[in-house]
């Protein structure tokens, strides 16, 4: 009998691999172990959970234990966590129940996700100080909110969830103040995205504090205020988000080798350094594919792709996971804000290119349609070779446009090919000209 697929994490890329699996080899054993209770959660969710648009947290889950177990037939351990690998013996140590055991594994998928960082601030065990990563903080910003009535509200950190969570506890009726270190909002986003962003934001009620380190968090029993170097700003809840590490300490421990990023390091079909030990998700890297380095984008979609393509390889099939873009949209209130690719003047120059960018303003339907707003596209490319390099695209509708242009950077397009797409118009959906060629033609 061979040994079975063992998958460590039971979120997007975990169980994407084990269902797979499943599916491509009845016969093969797929077991899971998850350290928590959770499953198959859509964590992009929880911030719609608090807001309230999302009405129970069971929503959020995709497919069940019970499914998994009875109708996937993948033996799905909860409450079990992995705590040691050996990769030359092919096996994980399990902690489950207070007890220990090893199990043997064919091949093996660590799928561990990622955690919040959490820096050094003075009070961050204060009652009413949260990150948001897993369902049980969902559960337990909701849980504070609701009993506790807060009236003002800090986040730290102006990254895409702290915009989500100040839409979020703004709509809940909480005075909303963000902090953020550096001088912009959402920073991957870039400047004229992040700028229209934090106008919005303001006009919203929300605070901002751009280039404001916070020292920590003062209160009884219960946060009270953010404390700055200078002064403190009241805040009866305060949501931490300022970044993500990856969880590798397991792989790191077992010998498995990280790469530049500080995430697992893995070949096109997410294998590490030993042949039968594959990552994916939020842990592992990915390869962009605007520089081909390999980077590391915490988002969904990459996590599921390279679980399910992992699913496949260890049943024979050998699928590469596809890399990463760095595609991302966020919802700000009434705007919505995406980027992909390499926007960055710095990172582009890192990586080789000589960066020429336009930012253009442009309606999303014809003047006479009803119903246009303004969309704002800044386009990146490279000088010499015209290959499209990023897009960032900010506005009330239509900023999933960047699809159009995450597909340019996976296919290497330069401007004028950009320009040449034959992309659909009908006035209820946009002007002839999409605003996407129409940045397209400025920079050309
Ligand atoms: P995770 O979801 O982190 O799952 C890893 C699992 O492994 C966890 O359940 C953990 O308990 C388990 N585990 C860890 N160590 C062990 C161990 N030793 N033994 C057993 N189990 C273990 N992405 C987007 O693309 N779009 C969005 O809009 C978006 N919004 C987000 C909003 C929030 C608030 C958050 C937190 C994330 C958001 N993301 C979004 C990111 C997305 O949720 C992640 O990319 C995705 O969940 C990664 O999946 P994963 O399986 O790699 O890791």
């Amino acid at each position: 009998m061979t040994d079975p697929f063992v998958v460590v994490g039971g979120d997007a890329a975990g169980m994407s691999a084990a269902s797979k699996a499943k599916r491509e080899d009845p016969d093969l054993d797929v077991i899971v172990f998850e350290k928590g209770e959770w499953v198959s959660y859509a964590a992009c969710g929880m911030p719609y959970y608090v807001k309230g648009t999302v009405e129970d947290l069971d929503d959020l889950v995709a497919v069940t234990p019970e499914e998994f177990r009875e109708e996937r037939d993948v033996d799905l351990r909860t409450g079990h966590e992995v705590v040691a690998i050996d990769p030359e013996a092919k096996t994980v140590t399990v902690e489950a129940d207070g007890d220990r055991f090893e199990q043997p594994y064919g091949s093996l998928l660590i799928g561990t996700g990622a955690r919040a960082v959490t820096p050094p601030f003075d009070g961050f065990d204060l009652e009413g100080v949260f990150t948001l990563r897993s369902m049980d903080e969902a559960d337990a910003i909701e849980d504070y909110v609701d009993a506790r009535d807060p009236e003002t509200a800090a986040i730290v950190g102006g990254g895409y969830v702290g915009v989500e969570m100040a839409e979020a506890l703004t709509e809940r009726g909480l005075d909303v103040s963000i902090f953020e270190m550096l001088p912009q909002t959402l920073q991957p986003f870039g400047e004229e995205t992040a700028r229209v962003v934090e106008d919005h934001l303001r006009d919203r009620g929300v605070e901002l504090h751009l280039e404001t380190a916070v020292q920590g968090f003062a209160g009884g029993d219960e946060v009270e205020a953010v404390t700055l170097e200078d002064e403190s700003v009241p805040a009866d809840v305060v949501i931490v988000g300022v970044g993500v590490a990856p969880n590798v300490e397991l792989a790191e421990e077992a010998g498995i080798e990280l790469g530049p990023t500080g995430a697992i390091a893995t070949d096109e079909y997410g294998r590490t350094n030993y042949e039968d030990v594959y990552a994916a998700g939020d842990c592992a890297e990915a390869t962009n594919v605007v520089t081909g380095e390999p980077d590391h984008v915490p988002l969904a979609l990459t996590a599921n792709r390279a679980g399910r393509a992992i699913g496949s390889t260890v049943t024979g099939d050998p699928t590469e996971t596809g890399g990463t873009a760095g595609t991302a949209i966020v919802k700000a209130f009434d705007l919505g804000a995406a980027r992909t690719g390499v926007i960055d003047p710095e990172s582009a120059r890192e990586a080789g290119f000589d960066p020429v960018s336009v930012t253009i303003e442009a309606p999303t339907r014809p003047h006479y349609y009803p119903g246009a707003t303004e969309l704002t596209v800044t386009l990146v490319a490279d000088r010499e070779s015209e290959r499209v390099l990023g897009a960032s695209i900010v506005g009330r509708d239509g900023a999933k446009r960047i699809d159009t242009v995450a597909t340019a950077v996976t296919a290497d397009l330069t401007v004028p090919e950009l320009q040449d797409l034959d992309l659909a118009y009908a006035p209820p959906f946009s002007p002839v000209w999409d605003p996407i060629l129409t940045a397209a033609k400025v920079l050309a």
